[in-house]
């Protein structure tokens, strides 16, 4: 951890931190395991959340702990594939027009990160937040006795032309300038790692050191239950505002108004009307992304496989086979619309001919996102007893539990150990 003063847990072993009374808002994997850390800083916590705790976004997402997810999400490389992914019936990027209008600033900020160096600057500061991501999982997935969850699978990307194959060469060098491990495949590597999967892709990029959660619901739901189990509170409530007092804050939900000496807003694609009553206008939009739930054949996958060609997911869950898909910018009100992900489905097949197309149910969720692909981390600019944890993205399951320690460092006044100046959300 560079730079770290203390961690939390030599904290609860008795350094002296100031109790304070904190109210988190949102119980997603965010506000879960930031719940959790300042619970074991010796704070007492209480959770608000209208839904149940992690069912939301972190519901049924696939569950990759990328801790070698150090590129943003768009570079002058990837924008350019957008025409023609919007353009592919069986890609599953839409825009919704009629949001257009709505969406337009965000999508200009969005090309604005593609430069070079925003990109690069962006690529290290996920480095840094990225680096604790597992120690921060596996603390805490331990301590919640979650940690059969948690599989040292590694994250395997497939392309089936050399052509897409060679067009990714930039961002793979960029991680490994990043510190990450990266493994090259030749077909028959492949073939060792995936037996099951079909000879039809030209090459491979593997992340050995990732991890792969094999239900990612449950783990939240286990940090909660542990969060419970030490005192904590959580009440399922919605919060309809957050405002500055002079002694204290003041949370107030459908069910009254609380004070609170510190709080966290962490409540994900839903969090930009609560930062706008605290001074910050986030640049703060929703990617929607679906997922499927099919059977596990017996012929299965040994880790989550991402086509790099048509942007799917197939990920080997504890509850069957996961397909994931989709990145929808329809905001927050629109139905979900599932017809894109069921096109998949016939590509799927043709990638893991054992798998039985049944599908058994279908879920959307809304990924928080920042157009530089950071999430806000922070204190509120008009406010600091008020402090941001959303927008994480692409990424959020996986630095979920690193946004939570550092949170409780800034609250501690400890030294966070990751670039706080890159994700304070007062970023330009
Ligand atoms: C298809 C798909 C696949 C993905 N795959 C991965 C992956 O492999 N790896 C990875 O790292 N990430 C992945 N993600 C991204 C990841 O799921 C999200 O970034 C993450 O779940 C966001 O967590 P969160 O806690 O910020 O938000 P959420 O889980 O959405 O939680 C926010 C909470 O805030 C609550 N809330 C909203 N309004 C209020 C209110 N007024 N008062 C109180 N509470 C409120 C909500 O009810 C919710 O419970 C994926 C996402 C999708 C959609």
């Amino acid at each position: 951890m560079p730079g770290a003063a203390a961690t939390a847990t030599e904290a609860a072993q008795g350094l002296d931190i100031k109790p304070f009374d904190i109210i988190v808002a949102g119980a997603g994997v965010v506000g879960m395991a930031t719940a959790l850390y300042l619970q074991k800083d010796g704070h007492r916590v209480t959770v608000i959340d209208p839904r149940d705790p992690g069912m939301a976004t972190s519901f049924g997402n696939a569950g990759g702990v990328v801790t070698a997810g150090n590129a943003p999400l768009v570079t002058g490389q990837t924008l350019k594939k957008v025409p023609g992914m919007l353009l592919d019936p069986e890609n599953a990027l839409r825009i919704s027009w009629r949001y257009l209008p709505q969406l337009a600033p965000w999508l200009l900020r969005l090309a604005l990160s593609a430069r070079a160096e925003r990109v690069e600057a962006a690529s290290k500061a996920l480095a840094s937040l990225n680096a604790l991501a597992e120690p921060a999982w596996w603390e805490l997935s331990r301590l919640s006795g979650v940690e059969d969850l948690l599989k040292p699978r590694g994250w395997l990307k497939v392309f089936g032309t050399k052509a897409g194959f060679d067009d990714n060469a930039a961002e793979r060098e960029m991680l490994a300038r990043r510190g990450a491990k990266v493994d090259v495949l030749n077909r028959d590597e492949l073939r060792q790692l995936e037996p099951n999967m079909a000879p039809i892709f030209h090459g491979a990029v593997f992340f050995p050191d990732c991890l792969a959660l094999v239900n990612p619901f449950r783990a939240v739901d286990g940090f909660a239950a542990e969060f419970q189990r030490r005192g904590g509170v959580i009440l399922k409530e919605t919060v309809t505002a957050i405002e500055p007092g002079t002694d204290a804050c003041q949370v107030v939900s459908d069910s009254g108004s609380r004070s609170a000496d510190r709080v966290v807003l962490a409540a994900g694609a839903w969090s930009k009307g609560f930062a706008r009553q605290l001074g910050l206008k986030p640049p703060l939009e929703t990617e929607r992304g679906y997922h499927l739930m099919l059977p596990a054949p017996e012929k299965n996958l040994n880790r989550p496989v991402l086509n790099m060609d048509k942007s799917f997911c197939l990920c080997p869950m504890e509850t069957g086979v996961r397909l994931t898909s989709g990145d929808e910018l329809a905001g927050l009100a629109a139905p979900p619309d599932y017809t894109p992900i069921r096109r998949i489905l016939p590509l799927a097949k043709n990638m893991l001919p054992s798998l039985d197309l049944d599908e058994q149910s279908a879920w959307m969720g809304y990924r928080p996102s920042m157009p530089d692909s950071l999430p806000a981390i922070g204190p509120a600019p008009r406010d600091p007893r008020v402090f941001f944890a959303f927008g994480h993205g692409h990424y959020g399951m996986t630095q979920g539990p690193a946004t939570g320690r550092v949170i409780a460092d800034m609250i501690a006044g400890r030294d966070p150990g990751f670039l706080a100046d890159s994700f304070s959300p007062n970023r330009a």
